[in-house]
């Protein structure tokens, strides 16, 4: 379609993965123009790079089925029910590995949330979000208003961000000029590096000492031998297994149509700064140190793995360049560990909240007011993540190294077993507050909270 006939504003989304598609599928539905340029040459990378585990929980879950994709969630996805604790590795335990007990999920709070906690592998997520945004839906949707349009293009890196004049310049020397742009390239982007330097956010990203390794197990493999087998019976089969040891860790779930394993270690032996996009240096045999049966039978059938360390990332100072034109969302806004219970349901709720205020404009003129709108809001939305993230950060838990620290983790998830609690309860009073969180992080509804943001302040402005 000719530049002149698109309708509404012209977005450039950098990245074409969960922040950037959700965004894209939302600005359509607000009957914009978006080109989205990723670049690599296929979505998620090669084929031959194994796809990490995805887990979804109620926020992100209720955003996907509004979205209108739940028949394809529901085809993909596993329904956790909660999580079962175990040790890493067997060392003086006559009877095997020790079994901490279960962590259920409050059905309560699920009914509150309106969602499930899904687990997927992202490569499919990535591709339900894909198709769902190349759909075609004629002129108009089915509330009469006029439907927007997406290109994406691929093997198309842009190298370059005018933020003054909103202009990208890709790999190629090809520009793209936009009314505004959206960066969801990730935590090591472009987009997040120029506003860094611009809001003078410096302080390199910190390397933790740990890495994360991802790796598959097809159900064809795992089900021919007997430990693995076990991870197919209810309840487990509905349940993420942890694995929590010294200076290292594991998460066991089913995913995807065909329920493979998704196995995600973390490890102390991490010289390679990878990426989810290229293959691990080393081996994932080589990485897991001294462990259980269960991991040795994993890792002995599990196929080629991807390395991502994991990074103390620094904060921006605004999400928004000076010009008002550039907004960073997703991993590129706020990032988080891989594998963290969140990133994927804030990068999904991001996307829906930029679509939804942008339902209520047309007018060029008002994108940094909009912009700086979502930064505010989703900002705020965040904090009570973060202190969330901060106090119970799972990958800091589960990889404890021995000592004082480890031994009051192991002696509490007992005595919660014991008197037949979740193994991860608190005391009552920080129960009390982890519970106030959860329901606010759980229960919001970016639409709803755009819709506000619009009544209370937008509506005013025009
Ligand atoms: C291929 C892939 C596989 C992943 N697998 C897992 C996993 O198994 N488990 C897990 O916990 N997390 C995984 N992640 C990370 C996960 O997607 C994010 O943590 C989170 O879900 C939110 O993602 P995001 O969309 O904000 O950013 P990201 O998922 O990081 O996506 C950024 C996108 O921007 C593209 N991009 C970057 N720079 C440029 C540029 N200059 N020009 C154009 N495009 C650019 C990247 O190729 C990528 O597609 C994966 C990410 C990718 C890209």
């Amino acid at each position: 379609m000719p530049l002149s006939e698109e309708p509404g504003l012209k977005f450039i989304i950098v990245g074409a993965s969960i922040a950037g598609l959700t965004s894209a599928l939302a600005l359509k539905a607000a009957g914009h123009s978006v080109l989205v340029l990723e670049k690599e040459e296929h979505l998620c990378g090669a084929d031959t790079i194994p796809s990490g585990g995805a887990r979804v929980p109620p926020n992100g879950c209720k955003v996907l089925f509004d979205l209108g994709l739940e028949a394809e969630i529901r085809e993909n996805a596993v329904v956790g029910e909660g999580l079962m604790m175990y040790t890493y590795n067997s060392e003086g335990k006559d009877e095997g590995w020790e079994y901490f007990g279960l962590n259920l999920w409050d059905p309560e709070l699920l009914i509150e949330a309106c969602g499930d906690f899904l687990q997927m592998r992202h490569r499919d997520l990535v591709h339900i979000l894909y198709n769902a945004t190349m759909k075609e839906r004629g002129t108009d949707d089915q509330s009469g208003c006029l439907s927007g349009v997406v290109t994406i293009l691929f093997d198309a890196e842009v190298t370059d961000i005018d933020c003054d004049n909103c202009v990208v310049t890709m790999r190629s020397g090809e520009k793209h000029t936009g009314d505004a742009i959206v960066g969801a390239d990730g935590a090591s982007g472009l987009v997040r590096k120029c506003l860094i330097k611009e809001h003078d956010s410096s302080r390199d990203d910190a390397f933790t000492g740990l890495a994360f390794y991802s790796a598959n197990i097809a159900q064809s493999i795992a089900i021919g031998d007997d430990e693995l087998t076990k991870l197919y019976q209810y309840p487990r089969s509905n349940m993420v297994t942890l694995l929590v040891g010294n200076n290292r860790g594991a998460e066991v779930f089913l995913a995807g149509k065909d329920r493979d394993i998704q196995l995600c270690v973390y490890t102390p032996d991490s010289p390679q700064d990878g990426s989810w996009n290229e293959k691990a240096k080393r081996d994932i045999r080589e990485v897991v140190g001294p462990c259980n049966l269960l991991m040795q039978k994993l890792v002995a059938h599990a196929g080629p793995s991807t390395c991502v360390q994991i990074k103390d990332h620094c904060e921006l100072n605004s999400w928004v360049s000076t010009s008002g034109k550039v907004l960073v969302v997703g991993e590129a806004a706020h990032p988080f560990p891989p594998i963290s219970l969140h990133t994927c349901s804030v990068a999904i709720e991001d996307g829906a909240f930029l679509g939804k205020i942008f339902s209520h404009t047309q007018d060029p003129s008002r994108i940094p007011e909009f912009f700086n709108a979502f930064e505010e809001n989703r900002c705020g939305t965040l904090a009570a993540l973060t202190s969330f993230k901060l106090r119970r950060a799972m990958s800091t838990f589960m990889t404890l190294p021995d000592g004082e620290k480890q031994i009051s983790r192991d002696a509490m998830m007992r005595a919660n077993h014991a008197a037949g609690r979740n193994v991860l309860d608190a005391p009552e009073e920080d129960m009390h507050t982890l519970w106030e969180n959860l329901r606010k992080v759980y229960g919001y509804d970016p639409a709803d909270a755009a819709d506000e943001w619009w009544v209370s302040w937008g509506r005013f402005r025009q």
